[in-house]
């Protein structure tokens, strides 16, 4: 199966081994577009799943380059899939994110990256987060029923 391949792809290209419960983790978030939070992921694997285990494999795949955290407005961090160029060195990606406030997804733009910032002499930037809060493709797509011909 494509998906099973992806994910020992992935945790090879990253020199982790496979693990069951590494690949289950990375399996939720190579079925699904949009940010998860602990929670989340929580409510997509198998019962019982050890929350230990999860944290951890959360962090190490944060320090590994395969996923990245995704701040928006809910206070508890969610994360989601890197796409190609992260490695343990760090991450290289500077895109926005978008929170949809009707279905409360919040999805990675990886075409849309934030735009320079100008800060004050002295300052230097480590880490740049942008949150664009709107109504995503999905939802504005929807037609009302009097536009449906
Ligand atoms: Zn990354
Ligand atoms: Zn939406
Ligand atoms: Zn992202």
């Amino acid at each position: 199966m494509k998906e099973t391949t992806d994910r020992s792809e992935i945790l090879s290209k990253h020199s982790l081994r496979n693990t069951d419960r590494r690949e289950a983790i990375l399996g939720v978030f190579l079925r699904g577009d949009s940010a998860l939070s602990h929670a989340d992921i929580e409510q997509r694997l198998d019962d019982g799943f050890d929350r230990v285990t999860l944290y951890r494999t959360l962090k190490t795949f944060l320090d590994k380059g395969i996923l990245h955290k995704v701040l928006d407005d809910e206070g508890t961090p969610k994360y989601a899939l890197c796409k190609e160029s992260c490695g343990s060195a760090g991450h290289h990606h500077e895109h926005v994110h978008f929170k949809c406030t009707q279905c409360g997804l919040t999805n990675c733009l990886e075409d849309v990256q934030i735009p320079a910032v100008q800060l004050p002499r002295g300052y230097q930037p480590l880490d740049v987060n942008l949150l664009v809060q709107g109504v995503c493709q999905l939802c504005s797509r929807k037609p009302e029923k009097s536009e449906l011909s």
